[in-house]
């Protein structure tokens, strides 16, 4: 194969978007949630030892969230809800009524979209403009933001930081989207990463999952909460999460 004239210059322009890609996409690595509490614990949603902070994502849903607020209120349980911002405009009083029950908003994206290709400027609008739908409606400035799917990629966590944002993802899910999810599944799949400190990811909505497995989350709340008052741990919205402590010299970053 003789050498082409141009070749190398082909070749560059061939790796250049691929290269543009990989950066845009790679702090979905943080994706992990092994690599992610034990490098990024601020990502991970790590705080104080003795908390553990309780969070919803993909709603507001007219049907099934006032059944979270209501097992919530059973069981003295105040969480964050990240919303998708085209929900928050058509269920405004799912909206409020989560506020009046005491629980905390945070930004879900606008549209529950994957983010196949950087697109910084629309990430930023679509970020601001739920954080303006939220405000408008409620009164409160959200302070956290979520990306669907759990897939930062640098645009998004930039354009979060630009709304005033800080991106947390978590460090405990219940795998609750799936449709043979149920409440034992759930407790025991956040059982399984269970430790002070961490945030727990559920859905209070099966909007972008398995129709009906809302009730899988539903029904595992009572346990997952007993579970961790029998630990000494107190459940909270992030509001209440604090800061992760200072690893001691020689210690292990919290995880
Ligand atoms: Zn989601």
């Amino acid at each position: 194969m003789s050498p082409v004239p141009g070749g190398s210059r082909r070749t560059a322009a061939l790796l250049l978007p691929a290269a543009a890609a990989a950066a845009h996409i790679a702090p979905a690595a943080t994706w992990l949630p092994g690599p992610r509490a034990l490098l990024f614990p601020g990502l991970a949603g790590t705080g104080r030892r003795r908390h553990i902070a309780l969070t919803f994502d993909d709603g507001p849903d007219p049907v099934s969230t006032p059944r979270f607020l209501d097992a919530l209120d059973g069981l003295g349980v105040q969480a964050t809800f990240f919303l998708v911002g085209e929900h928050v405009v058509r269920h405004p009083a799912v909206v409020r009524e989560t506020v009046r029950r005491g629980h905390e908003l945070g930004v879900h994206g606008w549209r529950h979209d994957r983010p196949w290709h950087p697109a910084f400027v629309r990430d930023a609008e679509e970020i601001a403009r739920t954080v303006r739908a939220v405000h408008d409606l409620t009164g409160h400035r959200p302070r956290w933001y979520r990306p669907p799917y759990g897939i930062l990629t640098t645009g998004r966590w930039r354009a979060a930081r630009r709304a005033g944002l800080r991106t947390v993802l978590w460090s405990a899910w219940g795998r609750d989207w799936t449709a043979d999810a149920t409440p034992e599944s759930v407790r025991a799949r956040v059982a399984a990463d269970l430790r002070g400190g961490g945030t727990v990811l559920l859905h209070d909505s099966d909007r972008y999952s398995a129709p009906g497995c809302w009730h899988a989350a539903l029904g595992a709340l009572p346990a997952l909460v007993r579970d961790c008052r029998r630990a000494g741990l107190e459940v909270g919205p992030l509001r209440a999460h604090g800061p992760a402590p200072a690893p001691a010299p020689g210690e292990a970053p919290a995880r």
